[in-house]
C-alpha cells in the first residue's frame, strides 16, 4: 500500500476558501503525480464543493467524524451514509479533539467503527496519550486500551479497511512534534498489538500514520522511520505549499 497523507482542515474555511485550497493542491498533484495516497478532510459544509474539485483526480475525500446511527434524533450529528453519499471514502474517528474537547470516550469511538465500515468508508482511527499520561509512563497502557476497545469484535477481513493514526495529544497544534524515537517506539507497539490480536500479514496491511505538529521541516525525518506509513496533518495542511512539500517528502518513502 502507498503511504497515506491526510490533511485535516478541522473547522477552517468557507466553501470558497476550501474550494480554492483544494484546487491549488489538486493542480500541483496533477502536474507531478506523487506516489502517495492524498486525502483531504475539509469541514462538513465544504465536502460537496471539495468533492467537485477533486473529481476524477487522485485526491480522496474524508469526513472528520460521523455518528454511529444511520438516522434519528441526534441534533448536530451526521451519519456514515450521509458522509458516504457526498463522496467520502474515508472518515476520521476518535480524533483527540473529539475525545478531549467533546468528551467522546473509547466506547463511543468504538460504536462508530462498524457502521462506518458498513458504508464502505475507510476508517482513520486516532489514538494517543496526553502529556500527563506520558509523564506517568502510561503511554503504552493508554494506547493499548484505546485500540483494544475500538477493535473489539472486528474480524480480520475488516481490519485492513482501517488506518491507525498515532497522535500524541501534547503534540497536536502545539508546534512540538514527537521525536523520531518516540514515534518509532509507539508505532512498533501498535504493529505488535495488531500482530498479537490478528496475525502478521493482517498487521502489515494496516497503515500506521503519525500526527502532531507535522511540518515541511520534520516530514522528511518522519518519512524515514520504519513503521511510519503516512501522516495526519492539521495546521500545515491549510497552506497548499506546506502540505504539498509534506506530501513530496513522503513520495520518496
Ligand atoms: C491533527 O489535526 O490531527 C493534527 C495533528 O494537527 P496539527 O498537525 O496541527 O498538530
Amino acid at each position: 500500500m502507498p503511504p497515506l497523507v491526510v490533511g485535516n482542515w478541522k473547522m477552517n474555511g468557507t466553501q470558497s476558501e476550501c474550494r480554492q485550497l483544494a484546487r491549488q493542491i489538486a493542480k500541483d498533484l496533477r502536474k507531478k503525480s506523487a506516489r502517495v495516497e492524498v486525502v483531504l478532510a475539509p469541514p462538513f459544509t465544504a465536502l460537496p464543493s471539495v468533492a467537485k474539485v477533486i473529481k476524477g483526480g487522485q485526491i480522496k475525500l474524508a469526513a472528520q467524524n460521523c455518528h454511529w446511527q444511520e438516522s434519528g434524533a441526534f441534533t448536530g450529528e451526521i451519519s456514515p451514509s450521509m458522509v458516504a453519499e457526498i463522496g467520502c471514502e474515508f472518515v476520521i474517528l476518535g480524533h483527540s479533539e473529539r475525545r478531549h474537547v467533546f468528551h467522546e470516550d473509547d466506547e463511543m469511538v468504538a460504536k462508530k467503527i462498524a457502521p462506518a465500515l458498513a458504508q464502505h468508508l475507510r476508517v482513520i482511527l486516532c489514538v494517543g496519550e496526553t502529556l500527563e499520561e506520558r509523564e506517568q509512563k502510561l503511554t503504552t497502557k493508554v494506547i493499548t486500551r484505546q485500540l483494544r476497545v475500538a477493535l473489539k469484535g472486528l474480524v480480520k477481513d475488516v481490519i485492513e479497511k482501517l488506518e491507525i493514526a498515532y497522535e500524541p495529544v501534547w503534540a497536536i497544534g502545539t508546534g512540538h512534534n514527537a521525536t523520531g524515537e518516540q514515534v518509532h517506539d509507539v508505532h512498533t507497539r501498535i504493529r505488535r498489538f495488531l500482530k498479537d490480536s490478528f496475525d502478521d500479514s493482517t498487521s502489515r496491511r494496516v497503515r500506521i500514520l503519525y500526527g502532531g505538529s507535522v511540518k515541511p521541516e520534520n516530514a522528511g525525518m518522519l518519512g524515514q522511520i520504519d513503521e511510519v506509513d503516512g501522516l495526519l496533518v492539521g495546521g500545515a495542511s491549510l497552506q497548499a505549499n506546506s502540505f504539498l512539500s509534506i506530501v513530496r517528502a513522503f513520495s520518496r518513502k
